[in-house]
């Protein structure tokens, strides 16, 4: 048996469409046009990529981007002013900080001044409540692609097990929320988690989150099972650097139903689900239904 690989790129390009379309009837007949502002302190190249990416795929979907690149040296004090100037601006309507922040700085405190109505990524804390009591919330993107995709190939996922491996505020924890209220039986697992294998072989649903290089091998996995890897990992190999993820793909490919690659799986999902969230966020500012399809 050979694992069917979930394309997240042609599926991440389906839902930029799906959003930009939205956007075009959005201005149409609304007028409004939805606006993303990114925020970047330091010189963090692989930050900066991100930030372009996000830049550019933005203005693709027909919304407006605004770049804020703020020196490594910027005091607390005034991201926190910037994060004020945004919150007022009716022009954005989501904002995005990218981490890491360089260290002097609170992350905590910078995400918790976003306007949770505007806090796209989804980690503020009142997002992170209101995920965790079921109440509507913006939603973390990369959690949000994974949803999508073993949705797309169970349809329905109630009574399903999951098993997610990582228990991070951005990934393993809000993915494990998601899971549970879909009503599937969720398991977490970490670091101290005893007979690791084992645990994940009951998985219907199997989510890594790890960031160890191809750690979750075939042993790891029920024949079947839905595989989601969420890792992105640099190896060296043959003189050159390769991505891969937490799982070993050739392996986990004679085992499971359905598999994400590295690259091009969960990563391609991660800026769609921004695009679709910022969206979500401008139409729930302006008094209007949630676009269908886009939130979770
Ligand atoms: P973190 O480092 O914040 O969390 C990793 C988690 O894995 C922790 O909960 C840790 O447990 C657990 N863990 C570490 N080692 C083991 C082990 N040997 N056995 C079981 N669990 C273990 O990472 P993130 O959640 O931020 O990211 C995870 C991966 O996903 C990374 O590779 C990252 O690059 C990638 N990523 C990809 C994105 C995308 O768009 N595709 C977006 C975000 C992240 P403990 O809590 O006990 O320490």
């Amino acid at each position: 048996m050979s694992a069917h690989l979930i394309d997240g790129k042609a599926f991440a390009a389906r839902l930029r469409e799906k959003v930009a379309a939205s956007v075009a009837i959005l201005k149409a007949e609304q007028g409004i046009v939805p606006g993303l502002a990114a925020v970047l302190v330091g010189n963090d190249p692989a930050s900066a990529v991100y930030v372009r990416n996000k830049g550019v795929q933005t203005v693709a979907a027909g919304m407006a981007t605004f770049e804020h690149k703020l020196p490594a040296q910027t005091a607390e004090v005034e991201l926190l002013a910037l994060i004020a100037q945004l919150n007022a601006d009716p022009a954005v309507h989501g904002i995005l900080v990218q981490l890491p922040l360089p260290p002097h700085i609170d992350a905590d405190a910078v995400i918790n001044a976003i306007n949770p109505a505007k806090d796209v990524d989804g980690f503020h804390v009142t997002n992170v409540g209101l995920l965790a009591t079921g109440q509507r919330s913006m939603i973390p993107c990369t959690p949000l692609g994974c949803l999508m995709l073993p949705r797309e190939h169970f349809g329905n996922l109630a009574g399903r097990k999951a098993v997610v491996v990582g228990r991070s505020n951005i990934v393993g924890k809000p993915m494990a929320q998601l899971l549970l209220r879909e009503s599937c039986t969720v398991t977490i697992a970490h670091s101290r988690t005893e007979n690791l294998a084992a645990i994940c072989r009951q998985a219907d649903i199997l989510v890594a989150a790890v960031g160890r290089a191809e750690m979750i091998t075939g042993d790891f996995i029920k024949p079947g099972a839905v595989v989601i890897d969420v890792g992105i990992n640099q190896i060296e190999w043959e003189d050159r650097v390769r991505l891969v993820g937490d799982v070993q793909r050739d392996s986990a490919a004679g085992i499971a139903g359905a598999l994400t690659p590295v690259p091009g799986g969960v990563g391609p999902m991660t800026i769609a689900c921004l695009l679709a969230n910022t969206l979500t966020a401008c139409c729930r500012i302006s008094g209007l239904e949630d676009p269908e399809g886009l939130a979770a």
